[in-house]
């Protein structure tokens, strides 16, 4: 079975094409600047070059139908008819309250969908507009929604709600719903092959940390607490979001250096950070670099980092009453030692023991154990795949 993975965003559109029998990537590729001029699809078919097809995008019908001649092409493509395709998931940002699964995508799902606008007005239209793509393009092939948010559906209230009046809950569904959902799914249940368990006997925490950052408290299969709120721009200090900060600060930033509330939300999700912070970037090799050549406002930025992200491991060690391992996942988690290496610092007492040299030898793209053979909590780098999580998912609602 193939399955097509489409995650849409305002002006571009990513893809894969999975092959699950063999769980492998056939190709995938990128469209950029759909609908804004100078468009152009990147397209690499499994082993080989990329191939960039310069061609104007209006909208993002064309996108897709850009994908598909890709896919189906003669020179670069790797099937020979779209009919190869079996079905199309989606990812999407929100589902709400509404999704606490995946859904196949029917017209009561996109009257649902749409519901869900109004708690991610960027994300939500893009995806949307994605499905209904496809669904134009490829008729009568099964689509399905694959949900940030669905993964911590089963929060406890206590742990969802916000302490402002109980209404705004009721009226406008103000909670928190996290996010990267699908990797932290993904990521916990292979650390359960990986310590041949079921999920349900292991308590484990997943640090997705990459440009957006989150943490989950995974208990027995189940999120009960996540790092990102409302919005994703709460929890730990990120690439250029600030994470929490203290609510008042966003009227007084408002006040004091007049601005609207959305130039406020603007600093906050785009020059915040540890961008914001040193000045520097919101790349950590980059910050790693500068902090290596003595800049103090680089090396503030990381620590203020590693601090956040420690700080939550405390709290949902507390929350589950106990961790049986610790999962490092995306761009930072997989790739750099030294946060690694800071975010478990004199964690001994906890039972936790990283091994050095095991956390050195750690590359991109290999699942490892990097505690020592004594540390009583595991320590595992696994490389997120949230394209393959959603071509199961997929998969699985087609069964
Ligand atoms: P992601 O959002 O998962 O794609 O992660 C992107 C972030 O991972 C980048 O902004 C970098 O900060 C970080 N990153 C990626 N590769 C490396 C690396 N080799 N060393 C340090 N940080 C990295």
């Amino acid at each position: 079975m193939k399955i097509l993975v489409i995650n849409a965003g305002s002006s571009s559109l990513k893809y894969q094409l999975i092959d699950m029998d063999k769980s492998e990537v056939m190709a995938k590729g990128l469209c950029e600047r759909i609908g804004i001029g100078e468009s152009k699809l990147n397209h690499t078919p499994n082993g080989c070059d990329k191939v960039v097809i310069e061609k104007d995008m209006k909208d993002h019908a064309d996108a897709i139908k850009m994908v598909l001649d890709a896919l189906t092409d003669a020179n670069h493509g790797v099937i020979s008819s779209m009919d190869e395709i079996s079905a199309v998931g989606h990812r999407v940002v929100h589902g709400g309250e509404k999704f606490n699964k995946s859904a196949i995508i029917d017209s009561e799902v996109k009257a649902a969908l749409e519901e869900c606008i109004p708690l991610a007005p960027l994300h939500n239209p893009a995806n949307i507009i994605g499905i209904e793509a496809c669904e134009k393009a490829m008729p009568g092939v099964p689509q399905v929604g694959v949900f940030d948010t669905a993964f911590h559906q089963t929060m406890p209230k206590e742990a969802y709600m916000y302490g402002i009046p109980y209404d705004m809950y009721e009226k406008h569904k103000i909670r928190r719903y996290g996010f990267h959902g699908t990797s932290h799914k993904f990521v916990s249940q292979q650390a359960a092959l990986m310590l041949n368990k079921p999920a349900e006997e292991l308590k484990i925490i997943t640090f997705h940390l990459g440009n957006g950052s989150s943490i989950t408290a995974v208990d027995g299969g189940k999120s009960i607490d996540t790092s990102m709120g409302f919005t994703p721009l709460a929890g730990v200090v990120m690439g250029t979001r600030c994470g929490d900060i203290d609510p008042a600060i966003v009227k007084f930033i408002a006040d004091a250096e007049d601005v609207d509330l959305k130039e406020v939300d603007n600093i906050l999700n785009k020059k915040s950070g540890v961008d914001g912070i040193s000045g520097v970037s919101s790349d950590f090799r980059d910050l790693e670099a500068a902090a290596k050549d003595g800049n103090e406002k680089a090396q503030l930025a990381l620590d203020m980092f590693v601090y956040s992200v420690r700080k939550f491991l405390g709290q949902y060690i507390v929350a589950m009453g106990g961790v049986d391992a610790i999962v490092f996942t995306a761009g930072i988690g997989e790739n750099t030692v030294m946060i690694r290496d800071m975010i478990l610092k004199n964690t001994e007492f906890l039972g936790i023991e990283m091994d050095k040299a095991k956390n050195e030898k750690a590359i991109r793209g290999a699942q490892m154990d990097i505690a020592t053979d004594a540390s009583k909590v595991r320590v595992l780098v696994i490389p997120t795949n949230e394209e393959l999580m959603i071509a199961k998912e997929t998969q699985e609602l087609l069964k």
